[in-house]
């Protein structure tokens, strides 16, 4: 049986990688690893979407990562900041309350304790109900309105539990009175390839495929045939017994003919946000030694910037340093039209504003824009997603990864769910159970 992997990213090259079936990978860029590609330039290496960290809750995923690095990673400690005021919190903002002045840490702390809201049926809603008053509105909020280019008040509940994670009660209140605490736990040390970016993670996986990756290759046609699919770019055609996309869910769609309206409607309703990343690098190294900073406040454009040169020092040539600036927007909104000129000179302005740059250091710039950068869970998401997946479920394409499953995954779920995948696909003993879901559809995949 031969298998088309769509895609060449992270989840596609995992899949790859545990395959024990004939199999062809076929991305459409000159080099694969999707939104862990990395970009080196002048002795400046940054990873195109923000600088990539590696950690989960998960051992097998961390330990599949670092084995693909061969030993290419070290081990780093987060020190992440909020620029609140003028001045830097420790993230996450209610294990830094003693950081604030003293008015606002009253409030967070008092708002917190006193917590007379009733249970929650919005992402907002349930800001104000976990956190109290205090926190949603000094930070949270204006923060996450920011960040997901979206009112909280729009958003499902669906997500939170277990990817926003409550502070116990203790914490808070040490916090507040000034004993070190730390919050999000599971991401306080992470792992980074001391080479190369997060592409070095790619290249690791790469090696081990190489010969049945199909570069170049931009899939624009898929076609049912009476024993398989056949897939096409336009140019070339791919003939295989079963499909497994990892690309956007939407270019899959738009390779596929006679989409039912229903369908059609649900996958325009999904949303999602772009990213603008912007790129510096700087002489001297005169920035503070945080891995990033998160910005609330609403003039200012962009709300996270990272140091490439503390992940590794590796990524900068001796004696410089480097800033990525992250923006989200949403493709042709008022942002996302700013020519890069503007982008550039607005970020500047913030950051000297911040005390982040020195402009007479600027050595290198750099803007970039992905089209496909975080999924948005809006009140409709889980109503439109499952009439998408469920017709190309139908259809017999197995779904795997972030734009093609379309949710929140990070590194690590990709790689657990491109795992399972693959392993499910071969020990599957009957390969007619497999070609049956290829030609009739069904819930081959279950995570
Ligand atoms: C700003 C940002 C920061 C992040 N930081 C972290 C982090 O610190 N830690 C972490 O664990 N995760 C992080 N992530 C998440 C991580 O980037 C993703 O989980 C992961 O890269 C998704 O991999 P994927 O293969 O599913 O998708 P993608 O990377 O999107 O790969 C899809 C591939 O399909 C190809 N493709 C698209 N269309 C076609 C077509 N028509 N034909 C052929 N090929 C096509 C693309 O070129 C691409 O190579 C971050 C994500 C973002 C946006």
């Amino acid at each position: 049986m031969k298998i088309g992997i769509l895609g060449g990213g992270l989840t596609g090259l995992t899949i790859a990688s545990q395959s024990k079936n004939e199999f062809e990978v076929l991305e459409k860029n000159s080099d694969c690893g999707g939104l862990c590609r990395s970009l080196k330039e002048n002795g400046f290496t940054f990873d195109y979407g923000g600088a990539h960290i590696i950690y989960s809750k998960d051992q097998s995923s961390v330990d599949f990562m670092l084995k693909s690095l061969k030993d290419n990673w070290h081990q780093g400690r987060r020190d992440n900041k909020i620029y609140y005021k003028g001045s830097f919190v420790k993230y996450p903002f209610e294990n830094g309350l003693s950081d604030l002045p003293k008015e606002d840490n009253f409030e967070c702390l008092y708002h917190y304790l006193k917590n007379d809201y009733p249970p929650p049926s919005d992402f907002k809603e349930w800001i104000y109900f976990t956190f109290g008053k205090g926190i949603a509105e000094k930070y949270l909020l204006p923060y996450n309105k920011k960040v997901w280019n979206t009112e909280p008040e729009d958003m499902s509940l669906h997500w939170v539990e277990g990817r926003v994670p409550k502070p116990p009660l203790e914490d808070v209140i040490k916090s507040a009175i000034g004993i070190p605490t730390e919050g999000y736990t599971h991401q306080l040390n992470f792992f980074y390839p001391k080479e190369g970016g997060i592409q070095a993670l790619i290249q690791g996986l790469e090696e081990k495929v190489e010969n049945k990756i199909t570069r170049n290759f931009a899939v624009k046609k898929i076609s049912k045939e009476k024993n398989g699919w056949c897939i096409s770019d336009g140019e070339g055609q791919r003939k295989y017994d079963l499909v497994i996309s990892t690309i956007p869910v939407f270019d899959l769609l738009n390779a596929l003919e006679d989409i039912p309206e229903e369908v059609k409607t649900a996958s325009d309703r999904l949303q999602y946000n772009s990213l603008i990343t912007i790129l510096l690098g700087l002489e001297g190294n005169s920035l503070p030694s945080y891995t990033a900073v998160y910005f609330p406040d609403e003039d200012l454009k962009f709300n996270r910037v990272g140091f490439p040169h503390i992940f590794s020092p590796n990524n900068v040539p001796e004696g410089y340093s480097s800033l990525v600036v992250e923006t989200t927007a949403k493709e042709n909104d008022s942002t996302w039209r700013l020519s890069d000129e503007e982008l550039l000179r607005h970020s500047t302005q913030g950051l000297v504003r911040c005390g982040l740059l020195d402009p007479k250091k600027v050595c290198f710039k750099k803007v970039v824009r992905s089209k496909y950068a975080y999924v948005i869970y809006d009140k409709d998401y889980l109503k439109n997603i499952g009439i998408v997946k469920n017709y190309i479920e139908k259809l017999g394409i197995i779904l795997c990864g972030r734009f093609a499953e379309f949710e929140y995954l990070n590194m690590d779920a990709c790689i657990q769910r491109g795992r399972n995948l693959a392993e499910k696909i071969n020990s599957s003993s009957k390969e007619e159970e497999l070609s049956l879901v290829s030609k009739k559809g069904g819930n081959f995949y279950e995570k």
